[in-house]
């Protein structure tokens, strides 16, 4: 062969197989887009799926580079990933969020393969594109699941946990500002006896909304336990998260969810508090139980500190 960008036929296949179509058939079976280009960009042929992929026929992109198919801007990024593997030759893998013609987002994963002409200088590359946007979108959904609890979306308790060893590290090297809350709702098998489970799970969602609307950027929220939370505050005093807790309490206490038929159901809150004075974060934890126990004999709906 001589030089590839000298061929008078530029489709690539036909040319080696000496106009057969066998192995164009062969490619085109194969349901996983196919392309090659020579070392300027320019497309020397490619699969049935290439076709569809990029919704341009094969006669269409045969002979004519990126440049002339795609925006410049689309048409760059491709040309210097193409460089990169030219100047390195071998194989080159690599993902990229996509827009197809539809404008859908798409997540694709290159793999491309130099080959070389007969003095073995590079002449062009192989690539193959396998769409992993299925792929992606499912990771995503497992990374999400793995943090933060399905019903509430708060963090659940593991990714709470990390969180607050990271926030406790911090504040053992610092100046200690950090302390834990454990909250327990009062009465919450009345609701779920009362109004069902269904209705239980809502004020659960409720509850945890009225928490969020009602912290700050630095609070992190966990749901603990079934109706136990855990809030992790940093950078505050004593007495500015103790004022904290309160603040927490009254909020939920002065928002009644209201239920489908109007009527208003009033939840409360029992906080316990353990402010850091070097303890770890397990004992701290264990503090803000003890003192929610406190609060809970205390006639609930109140704040406790260990
Ligand atoms: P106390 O004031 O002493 O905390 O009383 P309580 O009724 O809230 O008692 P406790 O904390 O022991 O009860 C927790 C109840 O919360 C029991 C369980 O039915 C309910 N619960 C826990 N998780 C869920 C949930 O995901 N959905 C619903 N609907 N209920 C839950
Ligand atoms: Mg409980
Ligand atoms: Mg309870």
């Amino acid at each position: 062969m001589d030089k590839l960008t000298e061929i008078q036929v530029p489709d690539l296949l036909s040319f080696l197989s000496n106009n057969s179509p066998m192995l164009q058939l062969m490619i085109d079976t194969l349901p996983v887009p196919i392309f090659y280009k020579d070392i300027a960009g320019v497309y020397l042929g490619c699969n049935k799926a290439f076709e569809d992929f990029i919704k341009l026929t094969r006669d269409q992109m045969i002979g004519r580079s990126v440049y002339e198919l795609f925006d410049k801007e689309l048409a760059d990024v491709y040309q210097q990933a193409d460089q990169a593997l030219f100047d390195e030759p071998g194989i080159q893998v690599y993902e990229k969020q996509i827009r197809s013609k539809e404008g859908d987002e798409l997540f694709v994963k290159f793999h491309k393969t130099s080959f070389f002409d007969k003095d073995d200088k590079v002449a062009g590359l192989i690539g193959v594109i396998f769409d992993i946007t299925e792929q992606k979108r499912l990771e995503s959904v497992l990374t999400k699941q793995a943090s933060f609890d399905d019903l509430t979306g708060l963090f659940n308790r593991r990714e709470g946990l990390k969180q607050g060893e990271v926030m406790h590290k911090i504040a053992s090297r610092g100046e200690g500002n950090f302390a834990v809350l454990m909250l327990d709702l009062d009465h919450f098998k009345q609701v779920n006896d009362k109004h069902g489970h269904l209705v239980g799970d809502r004020a659960l969602q409720f509850v945890s909304k009225i928490l969020t609307d009602n912290s700050r950027m630095s609070d992190v929220l966990i749901r603990y336990g079934g109706e136990e939370f855990m809030i992790i505050i940093s950078g505050s005093s004593e007495d500015g998260a103790g004022a904290l807790a309160e603040y927490y309490r009254a909020s939920l206490a002065n928002n009644p969810m209201i239920l489908d038929d109007g009527t208003e159901l009033r939840l409360t809150v029992s906080i316990g508090l353990s402010y850091f004075r070097h303890q770890s974060l397990g004992q701290l934890i264990h503090e803000a139980d003890t003192a929610l126990y406190e609060a809970k004999r205390s006639n609930r709906n109140t704040v406790c500190s260990f």
